[in-house]
């Protein structure tokens, strides 16, 4: 009989760990508390590695690499499988100054990153970027077709223990049991761990994005700028992002945000002017300390696990932090250093 998985939380990273576990041959209901995708790994832009990436330590990179790495693959399969195309495009990235040059080049040197440096920027030509409300649609479709079980509208209020277990989760549609319990519910997670959150470094961080609408693509590729970003879809939609705002569980959207963002873009990319703002929206990463996820064991609760805190790289990072959660749930040989990804 195989093992029975509960993964709490349907975003990009509770559905990557589903499909991991599902491949790997266990049972997996996932209960998701609104609609499937809809929080953090919606609001993103889907640009697939760090920001600046030589700004980020060890831990950030190897994980986001490994990320990076499985990417391409992890999208062809889906598209494959599902025939959902997630617009996965290795389009490139710009990075305007202020940056330290050498810093830049040094740290792509170091990790084989090819980049072409000029007098005005440095451009990254392996970055890509995928469209998160697709890639989510094409996860949701493979968990399904793995055998997985989807249980929308199921908030789980909490997690009962007795003698070192969890025995159930108690949820808006009653109790659910399995072997092994995987929370992945972002921002969420350690509110929703209350007295077994054991100082677990997970908070809310609002970021909001703007959207236009172009009848070619206005830039081709990424473009960054400190934290102001623009990201190019090929129908000719433009995202900028992002604020990175520590304002709690607060999802609204804020005329400052909107003004000072379009402030700056207007500056970088003079077509913009006058031009309406298609959509504003807002969503909640899973801040941590560093950027340094949480992919481990609970300290006391030996059937339960967590996959979070992301922060600002959890869609570059679900297919990683899938394998490492995957090798550690199974007991098998870890292919990185994941010390630095403990409970702390
Ligand atoms: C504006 C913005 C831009 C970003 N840009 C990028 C980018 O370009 N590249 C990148 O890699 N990352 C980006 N990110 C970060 C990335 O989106 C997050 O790190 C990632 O989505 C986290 O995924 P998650 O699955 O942990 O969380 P989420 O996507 O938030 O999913 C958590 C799920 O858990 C559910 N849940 C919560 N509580 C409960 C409960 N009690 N019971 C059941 N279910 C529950 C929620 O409803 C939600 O569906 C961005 C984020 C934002 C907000």
């Amino acid at each position: 009989m195989s093992k029975q998985f509960i993964v709490i939380g349907a975003g990009a990273v509770g559905l990557a760990t589903a499909q991991a576990l599902l491949q790997a041959g266990c049972q997996v209901t996932v209960l998701e508390r609104g609609e499937l995708g809809q929080e953090a790994s919606w609001a993103g832009g889907g640009i697939m590695s760090p920001l600046c990436p030589w700004d980020y330590p060890e831990e950030v990179t190897r994980l986001a690499l490994l990320g990076m790495a499985r990417f391409e693959r992890f999208t062809s399969e889906l598209t494959a499988e599902t025939g959902v195309d997630t617009e996965y495009l290795r389009c490139g990235m710009r990075v305007l100054p202020p940056f330290d040059p050498q810093v830049a080049v040094d740290w792509c040197a170091a990790h084989g990153m090819r980049y072409e440096l000029s007098d005005d920027s440095i451009f990254l030509p392996e970055i890509a970027q995928v469209r998160n409300p697709r890639l989510l649609r094409a996860m949701r479709e493979r968990v399904v077709q793995l055998g997985g079980r989807i249980v929308e509208q199921c908030e789980v209020l909490a997690v009962e223990s007795q003698e070192g277990r969890v025995r159930h989760v108690r949820t808006s549609q009653g109790d659910f049991k399995a072997d092994d319990y995987v929370l992945m519910a972002g921002a969420w997670s350690k509110a929703l761990l209350g007295e077994h959150a054991q100082q677990l470094d997970i908070k809310p961080i609002r970021g909001q994005m703007l959207l236009f609408k172009f009848a070619v693509p206005p830039l081709p590729h990424i473009l960054l700028q400190g934290d102001l970003y623009f990201i190019p879809r090929k129908d000719g939609h433009l995202l900028i992002g992002s604020t990175l705002e520590d304002v709690g569980f607060d999802k609204s959207t804020t005329e400052a945000a909107r003004a000072s963002m379009l402030q700056r873009a207007v500056v970088l990319l003079p077509a913009l002017q006058g031009r309406p703002v298609v959509r504003h929206w807002a969503g909640l990463r899973p801040g941590s300390t560093g950027n340094i996820p949480t992919i481990d064991r609970h300290p006391s609760l030996e059937n339960l696990y967590i996959n979070g805190g992301h922060f600002r790289y959890g869609v570059t990072m679900a297919p990683a932090s899938a394998e490492v959660l995957l090798n550690k749930v199974l007991d098998r040989p870890q292919t990185l250093d994941v010390s630095p990804y403990r409970w702390r």
